[in-house]
């Protein structure tokens, strides 16, 4: 289970993730991915292969996106040796942050780093459970940016093509496990 090809792990994925119609909102199909990271075997395929895809990358820094990045980023850290560093919404972080604000479909969001979470020229690799519209991994990587670092690629475990969030992502590789087009 743990060395799964791409395709089988994408299949025990897509077999495994939970469609939550209407949620949080009318006309949202909700990914829940709780039960990918009850299963033992294919939580752990999966983070083996989000590393195993970075390994070639040099990263020094694994970065996960608030909340659901925090439970795939922290063991691909682990898995590749790396620190880990949130990215979470305002007010959460206690001490200095940068920040950036960025467009939502109505009204806009804000995102947080510590400012002293990398050094200049370190390499990081985004971690987030879904790409969607890509607003919120494009506003993250644009933050580590500024605060000097190198965004060696982002990696998604779902994206949802159909809504044509690399197209926000050009400046940066992406990976994801399994895409819904
Ligand atoms: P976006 O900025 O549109 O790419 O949205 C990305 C963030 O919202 C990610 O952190 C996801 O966890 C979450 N998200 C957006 N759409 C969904 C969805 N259909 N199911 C689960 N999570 C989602």
């Amino acid at each position: 289970m743990r060395n799964l090809v791409a395709e089988d792990l994408g299949r025990r994925i897509r077999q495994t993730v939970r469609d939550v119609h209407d949620f949080p909102q009318k006309g949202v199909v909700f990914k829940d991915i709780t039960p990918l990271i009850a299963d033992p075997d294919l939580f752990q395929a999966i983070i083996k292969t989000i590393a195993g895809d970075a390994a070639s990358e040099s990263v020094d820094i694994v970065v996960g996106i608030e909340s659901r990045g925090f439970i795939f980023g922290a063991p691909v850290a682990l898995a590749l040796g790396c620190g880990f560093v949130p990215v979470r919404k305002p007010g959460k972080l206690p001490y200095k942050t940068e920040r950036i604000e960025y467009a939502l479909e109505y009204g806009s969001d804000v995102l947080e780093v510590h400012r002293d979470a990398v050094r200049p020229g370190q390499r990081v690799l985004i971690v987030d459970d879904v790409l969607a519209t890509g607003g919120t991994a494009a506003a993250t990587a644009t933050l580590l940016e500024r605060l000097g670092a190198v965004v060696t690629s982002l990696a998604f475990v779902i994206e949802l093509g159909f809504l044509r969030g690399r197209d926000r992502l050009k400046a940066w590789p992406v990976r994801s496990l399994v895409s819904y087009d």
